[in-house]
């Protein structure tokens, strides 16, 4: 579609997005480096003990996520609240959903898994395997984003739902319990991932890779436009992809015909291991990313693409 198509679509089909500036920078002042230090922080605490899907340390994360959305009015998808809870070879996980409703009976999903591998064989002495870009800086971006979609207080034209992914670590297990169970696959959108959002490769720190569906070049266009515009501290790497079906939980989405986004800031020496920490975290580039990620999220709900 030409860009002056897709504009006059949006504009007849949605006409309150013409308006929503103002709404849209009131919520993406929300979105502060402060906290994400506080949140990277507290999920990537040793008392947390590395994130293990089924064990403590996991349940004790999970209640966190749950304890803010709770605390920022955003509601629970199911009426028995945030928790799916699911089980592969004995071992309990929950995935946690959350949802800003939309006008239409349509859904936008933002996902990151916030398991990570728990305690394991010690590296220097150190046996605790904190995540935190694996992956407490993508939960970060997912709850920066929720927090600033409610604190633009617009009902959205799609359903915007929150999602935290368990047991990825373990063979994509909980975003693929949600998509083998989701009633309403086909009222899906778009998803957007984030796994690994905090980093980069040491010879190039701002390096951003940008994954999204070739089919939809716009997706691509958005973030040159905000680059553009706002300054962002990151290089992006455009990669549009033919079929998404790899790498982290975006895959389940890709291989039922989803539209993705992924924002990827690749490997780094302390992948895996117990020195993924949160003080190595940059906060800035963090930032800028749940930042470029949050103007796109506002499009997925109310654009034509
Ligand atoms: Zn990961």
């Amino acid at each position: 579609m030409s860009r002056i198509f897709v504009a006059l679509a949006t504009l007849i089909l949605f006409p309150s997005v013409v308006f929503s500036q103002k709404y849209m920078d009131r919520g993406y002042r929300t979105i502060q480096s402060a906290d994400a230090r506080l949140f990277v922080g507290v999920l990537a605490s040793d008392s947390l003990q590395g994130r293990e899907a089924g064990e403590a340390g996991g349940r004790m994360a999970a209640t966190y996520i749950v304890s803010l959305l709770d605390e920022w009015g955003i509601e629970p998808l199911s009426d028995d609240g945030y928790l799916q809870p699911f089980a592969v070879d004995g071992c309990d996980m929950n995935n946690i959903l959350a949802v800003i409703p939309g006008k239409r009976n349509e859904y936008v999903i933002v996902g990151a898994h916030y398991d990570h591998l728990g305690i394991g064989v010690a590296v220097d002495g150190d046996s605790c395997y904190n995540g935190a870009d694996d992956n407490a800086s993508g939960v970060s971006a997912v709850l920066q984003i929720a927090r600033a979609v409610k604190k633009t207080r617009r009902t959205p034209q799609r359903g915007i739902i929150f999602a935290f992914w368990d047991g990825e670590e373990k063979g994509l297990l909980g975003s693929r319990h949600f998509v083998e169970n989701c009633s309403f696959l086909s009222d899906v959108s778009a998803y957007m991932n984030f796994d690994m959002a905090g980093r980069g490769p040491v010879d190039n720190p701002k390096h951003l890779t940008y994954f999204y569906t070739a089919s939809h070049p716009l997706f691509g266009d958005w973030l040159k436009e905000d680059m553009e515009a706002r300054l962002f501290s990151f290089i992006p790497d455009y990669r549009a992809w033919d079929k998404p079906t790899g790498g982290s939980d975006n895959a389940w989405f890709a291989k039922n015909g989803i539209p993705i986004v992924w924002y990827h800031t690749e490997g780094h020496p302390d992948y895996h291991r117990p020195s993924d920490t949160a003080d190595k975290i940059d906060y800035e580039k963090l930032i800028d990313i749940t930042r470029a990620a949050f103007l796109c999220v506002w499009r997925l709900a109310n654009e034509v693409y």
